[in-house]
């Protein structure tokens, strides 16, 4: 699927931090947004197995709805030894007052009960661009890295206090954001996004 300049896309997400980081992204190549909240959608119940299928279910819905193309993404942690854990679930996990320090501690909890040693984590996103018609494009991002416990940094969000890059030092909640952006999941889904569909 190709862009054309000019053209509108919604962005299915009730995040404003969110539809306006994917703005700013989208504005360099002459494209329009609109969000999901301000266009009254409802989000869709996150029932896939995997982040692809939960960016697929939630693009493909705004799409339907609005009869607009639009592009949804979801992301998490995955834990090599805990198989991948918190996965899906990694925003669940931070319970219904969203703390992620017990989702830290959870993990940390998780990794001492397994008594696992190996710390090997990724960051993971998916992007889904959906057509009215349901026509569907997926681009994966992934950064690799490892955990250390406690957390430390006070700049990022989520897990970031305890997620080490591979090659750096200090964890994603220590790096200044422009740092993170750069290697982040989320850019390099959108590197392969933008890749795609501004081709032409
Ligand atoms: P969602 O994609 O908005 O559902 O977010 C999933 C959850 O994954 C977030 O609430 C965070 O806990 C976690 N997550 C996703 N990306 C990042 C990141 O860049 N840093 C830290 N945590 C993240």
């Amino acid at each position: 699927m190709t862009l054309a300049r000019g053209s509108m896309l919604l962005i299915a997400s009730h995040n404003p931090g969110k539809v306006r980081e994917i703005a700013e992204l989208l504005a360099a190549h002459g494209i329009g947004v609109r969000g999901a909240a301000e266009r009254g959608l409802v989000e869709p119940e996150e029932t896939g197995a995997t982040f692809a299928e939960n960016a697929a279910l939630k693009a493909r819905a705004a799409a339907k709805a609005s009869g607009l193309a639009a592009l949804a993404d979801d992301s998490g942690l995955s834990v090599a030894a805990l198989g991948g854990a918190p996965g899906i679930y990694s925003a669940r996990w931070a319970g219904p007052k969203k703390d992620f320090s017990v989702a830290m501690a959870r993990v940390e909890r998780e990794l001492r009960e397994k008594g696992a040693a190996d710390r090997s984590a990724k960051f993971v996103c998916a992007l889904a661009l959906a057509t009215p018609s349901g026509e569907v494009d997926i681009f994966e991002g992934e950064v690799h890295g490892q955990l250390v416990f406690p957390p430390r940094g006070g700049k990022g969000f989520g897990y970031d206090p305890i997620f080490v890059a591979d090659g750096m030092t200090e964890t994603f909640g220590e790096i200044e954001p422009v740092q993170k952006h750069a290697i982040s999941h989320r850019a390099r889904a959108f590197e392969k996004f933008a890749r795609a569909v501004f081709a032409s």
